[in-house]
């Protein structure tokens, strides 16, 4: 996708901090964190929401699920995460790349949930 943030990041196109990577998946901090710990991880392909995961790209969603826990040790936080992903506008998907929101040091998010 030509103009997708997320795919610019993911790819290197825009370069950031990243935490981990792999040939499928790209994890880097929120810009705008909601939690001490608050990173995305996304897939390296363009899926515009849950909702566009079919077989033709689930081994990127596989990918991903793979690589959470790897990502949660490197920060610290096995055993003490929150996983969200918001599918549509209506629930507050404003970026339109798939992303799902790791947190931790959940005191400092009862309130917002992304
Ligand atoms: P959503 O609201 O779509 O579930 O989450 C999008 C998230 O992406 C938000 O938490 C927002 O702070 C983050 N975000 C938006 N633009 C950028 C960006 O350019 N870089 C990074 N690192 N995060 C971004
Ligand atoms: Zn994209």
């Amino acid at each position: 996708m030509a103009d997708c943030i997320f795919c610019k990041l993911a790819n290197g196109e825009i370069p950031t901090n990243m935490i981990y990577q792999d040939e499928k998946v790209a994890c880097f901090a929120d810009v705008n964190p909601q939690a001490p710990v608050h990173v995305l991880v996304v897939p390296k392909c363009h899926i515009e929401s849950a909702d566009g995961i079919d077989e033709s790209n689930s081994d990127a969603v596989k990918a991903i699920f793979e690589a959470i826990p790897k990502i949660a040790k490197l920060l610290h936080v096995e055993n003490n995460y929150r996983l969200i992903n918001n599918c549509g506008e209506g629930v507050g998907q404003t970026v339109k790349h798939l992303h799902f929101h790791l947190l931790s040091g959940l005191d400092a998010m009862k309130e917002r949930l992304c």
